[in-house]
């Protein structure tokens, strides 16, 4: 059987930079993943464009390889990402395991010591001295029995899920790229689509974003609401009822979208976009005046991320009233929110680490989500090739090794805009 120092189970932007890191900083290691490819949300969810920012070196070596600046949003190509996904894992030695699906943590008191996964009909055991759980909805810290909180805490609704899509056809000439609080008429406009039943409820926002490939756009505007990640029949049911939603959405835009008069469906996510599940309990709970303060904690992992809290509507469209007011605030991640409560061998990485709902609505995008995983691999490594405890990782050297091999900057306390 083959011995690992890290087994990163996700491979998404927060298990790709993990596992990278890791395997850079001269673990071995094996990363994975469910699909035939890596990348998560960022690819099989037909995502285009990044989201806030951070200072991981991961995320800004991503970034050079595969984007480009429209109008305002730095946008990709989710297939070239997936090619430049694969050589940076092949470029650093990582062991792939694709088509395998997380089935069970054997643990052991504190300890897991090993994993089953199933590939091909076959279970296959995984043992490592380390694991990080970066699957977005933290199916290795469930099964282990992390506590969770499911959701918002006070009524554990959990954000809308998405399937995105792309068109083609799009006259770039005359198009418009409305979100949020934006083109207040073409919202209206989408409502009455919805009151009328032409396009199903709870559709009923307009978020369109600059396609990477000329004369495309990236469409993040199917809806559904009050269905739970972690429930098959709720991701079955999302699947059908966001799709129903597709060809009503491409009709509005060409009937009332300027730029969107001829445009078609070009292609839909592999997958529906799941946005919120699971946060588990970790040795610290991030929340979300932590990121209004700009707390710069001493076993920081994750410096200068920045975004909004981006709290979709969790009982209709549009985005959730209860987002708080934020204005441009750099923040930093504690290692402690990384490191799974109860466990002396498991990290989190990716949108199920510990912290608030409102916290989480900044933190799941992908340059933070990346900057996770580059933080959850320099430890992994460090514990995983000297034999120790994930709690006796030095945090200033994980932070060393951050600045000067990762290329990830000091935290800084700026106000972005
Ligand atoms: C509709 C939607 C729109 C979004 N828009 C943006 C945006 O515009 N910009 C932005 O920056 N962010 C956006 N986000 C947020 C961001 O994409 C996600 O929060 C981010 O991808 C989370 O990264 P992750 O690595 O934690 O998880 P994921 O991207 O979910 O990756 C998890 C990985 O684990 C794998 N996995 C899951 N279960 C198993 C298992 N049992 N066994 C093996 N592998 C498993 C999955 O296949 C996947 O590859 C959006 C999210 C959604 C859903």
């Amino acid at each position: 059987m083959n011995q690992y120092d890290v087994i990163v189970v996700g491979g998404g932007p927060a298990g790709t930079a993990a596992a990278v890191t890791a395997a850079k900083c001269g673990a071995k290691t094996l990363l994975v993943e469910k699909n035939g490819y890596v990348g998560g949300v960022s690819t099989a969810g037909l995502m285009t464009v990044w989201c806030g920012s951070s200072s991981s070196g991961f995320y800004r070596r991503v970034r050079e390889a595969t984007t480009e600046q429209r109008g305002s949003r730095w946008v990709y190509n989710p297939e070239m990402l997936k090619s430049c996904y694969l050589s940076m894992l092949e470029e650093a030695g990582v062991e792939l395991l694709l088509h395998a699906s997380f089935l069970r943590a054997n643990r052991v008191g504190q300890h897991i010591e090993s994993i089953d996964v199933l590939g091909a009909g076959e279970v296959l055991t995984l043992t490592a001295p380390v694991f990080i759980d970066a699957t977005g909805d933290g199916y290795v810290a469930k099964d282990a029995g992390v506590s969770f909180i499911k959701g918002r805490e006070s009524d554990h609704l959990m954000q809308p899920m998405s399937l995105m899509f792309t068109v083609g056809g799009v006259d770039e000439t005359k198009a418009v790229y409305p979100t949020f609080g934006k083109y207040h008429e073409l919202q209206a406009k989408m409502q009455e689509y919805v009151d009328s039943g032409k396009i199903d409820h709870p559709a009923g926002h307009v978020i369109l974003i600059e396609g990477y490939i000329h004369g495309t756009a990236s469409v993040n505007m199917t809806n559904l609401i009050r269905v739970d990640g972690t429930d098959v029949n709720d991701l079955t049911r999302a699947e059908l009822l966001t799709r129903r939603q597709v060809p009503q959405i491409v009709r509005f835009l060409r009937e009332c979208v300027p730029g969107y008069e001829n445009c078609y469906l070009l292609q839909t996510a592999d997958t529906i976009g799941v946005r919120e599940t699971l946060h588990f309990e970790g040795e610290y709970r991030l929340n979300e005046q932590d990121i209004l303060n700009q707390e710069i904690f001493h076993d920081w992992v994750v410096s200068n991320a920045a975004f909004n809290f981006g709290n979709h509507n969790l009982t209709g469209s549009g985005a959730d009233k209860s987002n708080l007011h934020y204005s441009g605030q750099q923040y930093t991640i504690p290692y402690r929110s990384l490191l799974a409560k109860g466990l002396d061998n498991l990290l989190l990485a990716g949108r199920n680490i510990s912290g608030t709902h409102m916290a989480h609505a900044s933190y799941r995008v992908m340059p933070i989500c990346m900057g996770m995983g580059e933080g959850a691999g320099v430890a992994a490594a460090l514990a995983g090739t000297r034999g120790i405890a994930l709690r006796a990782v030095n945090p200033k050297e994980i932070q060393e090794i951050l600045m000067r091999d990762c290329g990830v900057s000091l935290p800084e306390k700026k106000q972005l805009k």
